[in-house]
């Protein structure tokens, strides 16, 4: 059994946060800023590529309500939400998690993404490949 899956069942201890049917949250032990928060699927799904719809919708709603709960209690100024999945991506745990990571003004974080420079007809291309 996955260490997350474990943390469900009470077989190792966790902060828990909030919880329903659907999900669980806790707060993660190397957290990158304080209250950052993990949150899965109580049913064991690998990454985004195999979860169901109904679960990720339910993590989302989650997601909202932590994120409030953040700004609320720990003043977050802002939040970021990161999902990494599968190997490429820095998926650590194979078993699908949502990072909800406080931000504070001058926190010092740094998630700015780097910007590719792609011309518009290849752009096209790629929209055309998608929805075809
Ligand atoms: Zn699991």
């Amino acid at each position: 059994m996955c260490i997350f899956c474990k943390i469900i069942n009470g077989e190792i201890p966790s902060l828990k946060i909030y919880e329903n049917e659907y999900v669980y949250a806790f707060l993660d032990i190397n957290p990158c800023s304080v209250g950052h928060t993990l949150i899965i699927p109580k049913k064991h799904f690998e990454n985004i590529f195999d979860m169901d719809e109904q679960y990720a919708s339910e993590i989302f709603k989650a997601a909202t309500h932590i994120a409030n709960l953040l700004k609320e209690k720990l003043d977050a100024d802002g939040v970021n939400l990161i999902n990494n999945s599968g190997e490429v991506a820095h998926q650590a745990v194979f078993h699908f998690h949502l990072h909800v990571i406080p931000r504070y003004k001058n926190d010092g974080l740094n998630f700015i993404q780097p910007t590719l420079k792609l011309d518009q007809e290849y752009l096209k291309e790629l929209q055309q490949k998608l929805i075809n």
